[in-house]
């Protein structure tokens, strides 16, 4: 069997960036801001990030990308903030957000593998996710990255899916697609002839809209029980 996995939400996430973009803004720049300030300016920088993402296909584009991150972040700080240099911001900028894996992450996908699947991370994010993998310990586990960046296409498209399935030697037929979003994980799954699992890890809002027929499991471990 073949499964196909989300990246954020699904195998990493990361922690609130604010306190510590607060506390680096501080350290290495002398600017002091309040927490909500923080949390503006990194919404702002997440904002443009999700609409850009994609322009970072090598290493070049990823460079000037987190230029214009950094700078996003810069102009939604406070009015003295605005003096930092936009090249100093970026590794501030960079060391704010931490990745990791979500705890049951590394063993879900050993268990897996053990059992003969094959296992290719598909994901809408830029160059930097090998990057993730490897600090992550995640990249080792998996047989196949396909990033959306790279591609030229994002999910919902088919084309990330597509490519994940050749990169595997698979059929659509014989494949799971595991992802936190219905408009981009279960709908693409379903375009692309795979059968999606929604990852629904927070349960305090109400359930999201959803094709009939598509399991919903708490975090990885319910593949598992998918993998017979
Ligand atoms: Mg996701």
């Amino acid at each position: 069997m073949t499964f196909l996995l989300d990246a954020l939400g699904t195998l990493v996430t990361f922690d609130p960036p604010a306190p510590r973009l607060r506390a680096l803004l501080a350290e290495r720049h002398g600017i002091e801001v309040a927490e909500e300030e923080a949390a503006a300016a990194m919404r702002a920088e997440i904002a443009l990030y999700r609409r850009e993402h994609d322009r970072a296909s090598d290493r070049a584009g990823l460079a000037e990308l987190r230029r214009d991150c950094a700078a996003a972040l810069r102009g939604a700080l406070p009015e003295r903030a605005h003096d930092i240099d936009v090249d100093e911001l970026v590794p501030t900028l960079l060391d704010a957000i931490r990745f990791f894996a979500y705890p049951e992450a590394a063993d879900v996908l050993d268990a897996l593998r053990a059992r003969g699947h094959r296992l290719a991370v598909v994901s809408n994010w830029d160059v930097s996710l090998r990057d993730v993998l490897d600090a992550t310990g995640l990249a080792e586990r998996v047989d196949a990255v396909v990033i959306s960046a790279e591609l030229g296409f994002a999910k919902p498209s088919v084309e990330p899916f597509a490519a994940a399935l050749e990169a595997l030697g698979a059929e659509p037929s014989g494949a799971w697609h595991a992802g936190d979003t219905v408009e981009h994980d279960v709908a693409g799954a379903l375009a692309a002839g795979v059968r999606p699992v929604l990852v629904r890890r927070e349960i305090l809002s109400p359930a999201p809209p959803m094709p009939p027929g598509v399991p919903t499991i708490p975090d990885l471990r319910g593949l598992l029980a998918l993998a017979v």
